[in-house]
């Protein structure tokens, strides 16, 4: 037998189940709450222990201990899947024996393999009932028993009291867009995610480590631990297990606050985790965040934002600021790029990287995009009005509402209620790994005859391969890669190869954060004639803009 499974041979297995076998073994260990073994008929009947005879096939990495518990059932019938990741999952139905309390179920069982092929552990899920009687169920559970916060803050002072040799952390984690999953595979799967994740928890935690379902798709987990990496494994655990239901790409993001002062009132420690989870939303790079005291200060920021923005763009506080692009060879001003200001009466001017960010996860960043982009084209108008020959104005889209607002609609209205040509407003957008949705909305305004531009290019969220798949126009580099690479003759190879790949599929290309006139020349000699950056102009007022573009351009 060799040492290492193919993929076939795992195949083989969940093919043995579901194709040949007449019934299925599940074996749990209630103890341990591990899968101990799976089997079926399919197995000879030896006197070795279920568990000996998978090991003896080698299926089963017998370093680990795969799990089961006792269920019997004959099959009435089956679906196979194999879904992308190093997963396997099979959904059977079964009718039990006679006496059992249910008549039918389904068994979910997604077989997580190494990288070498070898089963490591097995998830599963048995549905008793039909799948809807199931899921009321399951929601019915989590907001009942010892699964309801309230009972749920009475085991955490249990974990923290019992175990007063050992640090305590309150871990709390949520899915990234989860309303996004919702809005492109619908509610159901959503619903289907979160039962998974109650059903995983179940077989992850032990008595000693309570979790519960705080709302939508907040989960918290509090437990004892020794040591930070150990900590992290379980975190680290938790994530490899939940992750990749069905296939489905999505991210999980956790906060981490360890219990300091022994006596606060729990729900001080799930606040801490709470806004240790919220200071990463969005962060690529990152999703474990342990809670710091100046975290609060961010919190307090943010809620002072979102206190003041209705009112602020109701009375006109969101101010259009345009920064030139220029060509670098003549020097002229080639464009704009529109970027938001906030001119606070208190405040004073707030920068968008302050509030953006908190607009994109509230939603509101929506509205003042539509400002924006009536804003640009505006301007567009009034420089035909006034005879001044206009450059296009690229104006931002945040990935936020591509898949829920109709976006080429409200674009393609502007357009037309200013009467501007189409090709005068340029669209950026930026590319990003979870691109379901953006491929759809770049195609569709780029038939609509709009300029699209992938901005912020090797800024960790774009990569090439999604140029091969999304009709982009334009490829912007962003100020970091410029930044970044322009120190080393490595990093200046790699751009000099990304301006001239972009050239040779057809790409424009324009780099932004262009400070030193050392980028400039240097872009020039790669053969990037488009630039903007604050060695040409930082974002300036409407105003200084036009005064510009009369004196530079005329
Ligand atoms: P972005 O779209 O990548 O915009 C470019 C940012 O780089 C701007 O920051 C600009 O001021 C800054 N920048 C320009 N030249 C240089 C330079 O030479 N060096 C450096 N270090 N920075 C430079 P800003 O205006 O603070 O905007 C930050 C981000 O906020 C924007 O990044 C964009 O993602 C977002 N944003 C701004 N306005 C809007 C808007 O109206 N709608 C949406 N959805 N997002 C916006
Ligand atoms: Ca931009
Ligand atoms: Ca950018």
């Amino acid at each position: 037998m060799s040492a290492t499974i193919p993929l076939e041979y795992t195949e083989n297995l969940v093919k043995m189940i579901t194709e040949d076998a007449p019934a299925v073994h599940l074996y749990q260990s209630v103890k341990d709450r591990a899968l101990i073994s799976l089997c079926g008929d399919f197995l000879p009947d030896k006197p070795m222990s279920s568990l000996d005879e998978l090991r003896d096939t080698d299926i089963i990495d017998p370093a680990s201990y795969p799990v089961f518990d006792v269920f019997c059932s004959s099959i009435e019938s089956r679906t196979f899947e194999e879904s992308p990741e190093n997963h396997l999952y099979t959904e059977l139905s079964m009718r039990i024996t006679k006496d059992a309390p249910y008549t039918m179920c389904s068994v979910y069982a997604l077989f997580l393999r190494n990288s070498k092929g070898r089963v490591t552990d097995i998830h599963y899920r048995i549905c008793k009932f039909s799948e809807k009687e199931h899921f009321n169920r399951s929601v019915l559970n989590m907001f009942s028993s010892d699964k309801n916060p309230k009972f749920f803050s009475q085991r955490c002072k249990n974990v923290i009291d019992n175990n007063p040799n050992s640090e305590i952390a309150f871990i709390q984690f949520d899915i990234e867009r989860f309303k996004m999953i919702n809005e492109i595979y619908g509610v159901q799967t959503g619903d289907e995610i979160l039962a998974f994740f109650n059903d995983s928890l179940a077989l992850i935690c032990s008595e000693n480590q309570p979790f519960c379902r705080l709302t939508a798709d907040v989960f918290m987990i509090v437990t004892p631990f020794k040591e930070r990496s150990e900590l992290i494994d379980f975190v680290h655990k938790i994530e490899s297990m939940l992750c990749g239901f069905k296939g489905i790409e999505y991210r999980l993001v956790f906060g981490i606050c360890v219990v300091a002062d022994r006596t606060a009132h729990t729900r001080r420690h799930g606040d801490c985790a709470s806004i240790a989870r919220q200071s990463i939303k969005g962060n690529a790079l990152n999703n474990i965040a342990f809670f710091e005291s100046d975290m609060k200060t961010t919190i307090k920021k943010t809620k002072e934002i979102e206190d003041d923005m209705q009112n602020a763009l109701v009375s006109g506080e969101f101010i259009m600021y345009l920064q030139p692009k220029h060509s670098i060879s003549t020097g002229k001003i080639i464009g704009a790029e529109a970027l938001a200001r906030w001119v606070h009466p208190t405040k004073g001017i707030i920068s968008p990287a302050d509030f953006i960010p908190v607009f994109e996860k509230n939603g509101f960043v929506l509205k003042l995009d539509l400002f924006m982009w009536e804003q640009a084209c505006r301007k567009l108008r009034s420089w035909i009005d006034c005879g001044i020959t206009p450059v296009p104005i690229s104006v931002n889209i945040s990935r936020e509402y591509v898949h829920t607002f109709d976006v080429v609609g409200a674009f393609t209205r502007l357009v037309e209620k200013y009467n501007i040509p189409i090709s005068l407003l340029e669209l950026e957008i930026t590319e990003t790994t979870d691109s379901i949705g953006v491929e759809k909305i770049v195609k569709e305004l780029k038939n609509a005859g709009f300029t699209m531009l992938m901005d912020d290019f090797g800024s960790g969220y774009s990569s090439l391969n999604m140029l091969k798949t999304t009709p982009f126009d334009v490829l912007k580099i962003d100020k970091s890669f410029l930044g970044e690479f322009m120190e080393s003759g490595r990093g200046r190879k790699i751009i000099e190869h990304t301006i001239s790949m972009s050239r040779d599929i057809g790409l424009g290309i324009i780099a932004e954060g262009v400070e030193t006139r050392e980028q400039a020349e240097f872009l020039s000699r790669c053969g990037c004639d488009s630039a903007q950056g604050f060695f040409f102009s930082k974002p300036i007022t409407e105003e200084e803009f036009d005064k510009r573009l009369l004196e530079i351009n005329k």
